[in-house]
């Protein structure tokens, strides 16, 4: 039995997913406590009780009686994983972003197909919005041997959620190493406004900001209308290096002017490409675990952040590898 302490390093929920997506792939069970401590609202949201239950779900693994949200500690015994059909209903606008993530990894190993239908959030603010993970996470997996094929059924926004995303995932024998040193040429810059329920000026304002601060036109800067159930607005850089392609996202907020969150992602843009590294800070911490089931991968990136840092703990307590983050002298991390 592996002991988790939940409230190492950054204690938040990304210490529980790992720990169920390694456990279900290498049939080590864990105990976890101190669950999400680092959190103002410490214990299991929905997302990770969603996350929790699909995990056992596909792997028959068995779990201590829970106390439903807020729960602190718990421990889990996996099965084996089998591929197949499943639904999971978080039942919040709790991001299905970070379910998928969860049983993805068991279920790209496993002996058949999967097809997997989570409905809840689809664009959660401090979470991988859809398009992330379809076109960054995912194409990073693909590099590696993996075949998933992701379907924004109906977009989900904070807080009506309702959305829903459909993920095939063709299993594999084993992922191959990946080494992500360089961006290669920087190729294209475009940017999408995604609003819902709102005023189309939103996105339009965003979309001129960005399209100043990045020196983009209006061939690049697209509004995209959704309908989904409350109102949402997610915008979206696409950032076309010759080996690779990143999303960098930024969600409207109440109170927060459009030009500000347009400017606030330009920057963050900008700091990303300046850097000339291969992967931005949030696909460096979702790559670790892949990574490590490959056995061995490297990648340059900017310097890592704590959330980095804990889940490479949470990878070694599980899996024979070491993961060591060297500063470079070029300043890349
Ligand atoms: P909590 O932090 O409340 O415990 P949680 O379980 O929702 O919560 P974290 O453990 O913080 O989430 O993990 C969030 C994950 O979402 C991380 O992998 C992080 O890199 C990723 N993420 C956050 N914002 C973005 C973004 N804009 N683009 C891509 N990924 C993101």
């Amino acid at each position: 039995m592996i002991n988790i302490d939940g409230s190492k390093g950054e204690g938040g929920g990304q210490i529980i997913r790992t720990s169920l997506s390694l456990s279900a792939l290498t049939g080590k069970p864990f105990s976890i406590k101190n669950i999400r401590a680092g959190r103002h609202k410490p214990g299991l949201m929905r997302q990770h009780l969603t996350a929790l239950k699909a995990t056992a779900a596909i792997c028959g693994g068995k779990y201590s009686a829970l106390n439903g949200v807020g729960t602190r500690e718990f421990f889990f015994h996996p099965g084996t994983v089998t591929g197949g059909r499943y639904e999971f209903a978080i039942g919040t606008a709790g991001s299905t972003m970070l379910v998928l993530q969860t049983i993805l990894p068991p279920l790209l190993l496993a002996q058949k197909p999967s097809h997997i239908e989570i409905s809840g959030g689809t664009h959660n603010p401090m979470s991988p919005p859809f398009d992330f993970v379809a076109g960054s996470y995912s194409s990073m997996l693909e590099k590696m041997g993996a075949n998933i094929k992701l379907h924004l059924a109906r977009p989900g926004f904070v807080p009506a959620g309702g959305g829903c995303v459909v993920a095939q995932i063709e299993p594999v024998a084993s992922l191959v190493p990946l080494k992500m040193l360089e961006p290669g040429k920087h190729l294209a810059t475009s940017a999408k406004a995604i609003f819902c329920n709102m005023p189309f000026d939103i996105a339009s304002r965003e979309l001129d900001t960005l399209g100043k601060a990045l020196d983009l036109g209006p061939d690049q800067l697209k509004p995209h209308e959704v309908k989904a159930d409350g109102s949402g607005n997610a915008l979206i850089v696409n950032v076309e290096h010759e080996n690779k392609t990143e999303q960098f996202t930024a969600f409207g907020q109440r109170g927060k002017k459009a030009e500000q969150v347009a400017d606030d992602l330009a920057d963050e843009v900008k700091a990303f490409v300046k850097a000339n590294v291969a992967i931005g800070p949030h696909l460096a911490d979702q790559l670790l675990l892949p990574m490590a089931m490959a056995g061995e991968g490297s990648f340059t990136t900017l310097e890592p952040t704590l959330h980095t840092l804990t889940n490479a703990a949470v990878i070694e307590e599980f899996l024979p590898v070491k993961i060591s983050f060297d500063k470079l002298a070029t300043g890349q991390g």
